[in-house]
């Protein structure tokens, strides 16, 4: 993917307003990652500007079809609505494990095609799905149609999805959004005063440990605006009026494998063919078949390739002083 001067625009940090940075790592789609030198938090700049950025959440985006490497080759498919499922019911779990006790009035904010709200609606009191493709949600309508479904970004949904929810999830999302800050901010200002944030997103922390060219999230996903560590969404949840009371990460070592093996070679050919669906399930259906899909893989380390936080109100976290959870990962040295 090559971007044009004129539609990259230059920004600040989002958490200190600076724009005194160090060059961290340029991908191969030629746009810098840069760190923050006064908070340390990693994003993309220049990035493209939004105009551009909305538009790469077409249909094409979950069909891997825009020739771009973003997006998810089959996504929407109703052959990999199993697997959606699959990884609904693994997030649900680390939720729960995190200490969501009662999920009661759902927010999820990223729905993409309902596949959480479809296993989710029967346990919550009623759920509330968004997301910013029209294409996702009328998927989404039909998958889980006991659920209530929006179109857009979270701040233009408008009173049907005000609120105040007992639990807001949002997996996968944060690093994509134009301003994090604004993006928590809005769902505190959703949550009740006793209610649980869960976000998810690919961890910075491994990224550095592994260096950003051996890492799955510099490498790969050209979508994402941010790169965070745990400490930079604790950094942006308190500014919001939210505490964290626990983490873990998961989802494997997060390590790029730069594949020159004569299977890649044979890909290749395939792809160019045109066969790239069917290469696609077929290796999904020998991993489940070596590798049956976990349902828990977390644990209470920095290492792995994803963050999984759960934030409460400050007020409530300081009432009930609830920092003995087994997951809970100290920051502190
Ligand atoms: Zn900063």
């Amino acid at each position: 993917m090559n971007w044009d001067k004129d539609k990259l625009i230059d920004v600040k940090c989002d958490n200190c307003n600076l724009s005194i940075v160090d060059h961290v790592y340029r991908r191969p789609d030629d746009l810098d990652i840069v760190k923050c030198r006064d908070c340390g938090l990693h994003f993309l700049n220049p990035r493209p500007r939004p105009d551009f950025i909305f538009k790469l959440y077409s249909e094409d985006y979950f069909r891997g079809s825009n020739g771009n490497p973003t997006g998810y080759l089959g996504y929407d498919a109703a052959s990999h609505a199993v697997l959606r499922r699959i990884e609904a019911r693994r997030r649900l779990l680390i939720a729960r494990t995190l200490g969501v006790s009662r999920l009661g009035s759902t927010l999820e904010v990223g729905c993409s095609t309902g596949d959480l709200a479809a296993i989710t609606t029967p346990l919550a009191s009623d759920f509330t799905g968004i997301d910013i493709s029209e294409h996702a949600i009328r998927i989404a309508r039909q998958r889980a149609p006991a659920s209530r479904f929006f179109c857009g970004q979270i701040d233009e949904v408008g009173p049907a999805a005000a609120g105040p929810f007992d639990t807001i999830l949002s997996f996968e999302v944060i690093e994509h959004v134009l301003s994090p800050q604004a993006f928590i901010k809005s769902l505190a200002e959703r949550l009740k005063s006793d209610g649980y944030l869960v976000l998810s997103t690919p961890n910075a922390d491994c990224g550095i440990r592994l260096g950003f060219d051996n890492w799955l999230g510099a490498r790969t996903s050209f979508e994402h605006l941010f790169f965070f560590r745990l400490e930079d969404l604790d950094r942006l949840a308190q500014n919001a009026g939210l505490s964290r009371v626990a983490a873990a990460t998961g989802c494997g070592s997060g390590r790029f494998e730069n594949s020159t093996s004569k299977h890649s070679v044979a890909r290749r050919l395939a792809l160019a063919l045109g066969m790239r669906r069917w290469i696609w399930t077929l290796r999904e259906w020998r991993l489940s078949k070596k590798q049956p899909p976990q349902l828990f893989d977390y644990e209470d380390n920095l290492e792995h390739h994803n963050i999984f936080a759960l934030y409460r109100k400050t007020q409530i976290c300081n009432e009930r002083n609830t920092t003995g959870l087994g997951l809970a990962i100290r920051t502190e040295p």
